[in-house]
């Protein structure tokens, strides 16, 4: 899983998942693009700790919610790396309530910065990929959400099941130019905001009796990233310790 000479994209690499993501495919060699929505220390400590293992990487901040944040980044990374053989869409965002209360305001949001901008950060890497001819790797981050519901995520859950979608979709029409597109579907992951009761009131629930890690979702990433993978496209891999196999079912509590 050596990614020598490739230039990688993880959208919302300040911190959380896409944090070691980028620490991990920089760790293999990998030159990054590590971006937040703003500056900020948490992006700032993520880039220094990147560099110190790919020194050309490079730091963008742009807001996904707006597309025209979305041209400037991809104006800025065309302008500062020669080549983008990886996309990985991991920012999202999320703000749980109940569905008879949720403000359409909070539909959009959800929608822009979970669906749109990874639809469009694809297409923009996908015209450098195929114009490249260098072929690439686009990674959706998904949520068991997709496929599970839970009370009070219907606007995540419908974004993160159209991002199943459209996963499908891009792979089916990308494959001529060798661009592969998979996701992973993220289970319960421990990151610094995972409050603590909200990790242990799931651990009954997940049949590997803990919280995933981080780093077990950006090794994943790293797998999907590499030329090991490239008959893999279309995929849809889950990364949750089993909390999918119906457990959940008997929680009423969940
Ligand atoms: P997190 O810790 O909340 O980090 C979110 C990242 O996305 C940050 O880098 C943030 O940048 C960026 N971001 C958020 N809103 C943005 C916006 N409007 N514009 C630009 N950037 C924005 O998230 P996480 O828990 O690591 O989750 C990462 C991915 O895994 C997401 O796709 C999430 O749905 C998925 N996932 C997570 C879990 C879990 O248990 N943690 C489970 C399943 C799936 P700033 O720092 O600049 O705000």
């Amino acid at each position: 899983m050596q990614l020598e000479g490739k230039t990688a994209l993880v959208t919302g690499s300040s911190r959380g998942i896409g944090k070691t993501i980028a620490r991990e495919l920089a760790h293999r060699g990998c030159t990054l693009i590590v971006h937040g929505s703003k500056e900020s220390d948490a992006l700032r400590d993520s880039f220094e700790d990147v560099k110190k293992l790919s020194g050309d990487s490079i730091m963008v901040t742009a807001e996904l919610s707006e597309p025209a944040g979305i041209d400037k980044m991809f104006s800025h990374v065309e302008q500062s790396v020669t080549r983008l053989d990886i996309l990985v869409n991991n920012a999202a965002t999320q703000k749980p309530g109940p569905f008879l209360e949720l403000e359409q305001e909070d539909w959009d949001r959800v929608f822009s910065v979970n669906l749109r901008a990874p639809f469009l950060c694809a297409q923009r890497a996908g015209r450098i990929m195929r114009d490249n001819k260098t072929g690439g790797k686009i990674i959706n981050i998904s949520s068991v959400h997709a496929y599970d519901v839970r009370r009070y995520y219907a606007h995540y859950s419908a974004a993160k099941g159209a991002l199943e979608t459209l996963t499908k979709s891009l792979a089916l029409e990308l494959a001529e130019f060798n661009i592969q597109v998979n996701s992973v579907v993220a289970g319960a992951i421990a990151t610094e905001l995972t409050p603590l009761d909200r990790q242990a009131s799931f651990l009954t629930s997940i049949p590997a009796g803990r919280i995933g890690t981080t780093g077990e979702v950006a090794r994943l990433v790293a797998f999907l990233s590499s030329n090991e993978c490239d008959y893999i496209t279309g995929a849809s891999i889950t990364v949750d310790g089993g909390l999918t196999l119906g457990f959940c079912a008997s929680r009423p509590d969940l």
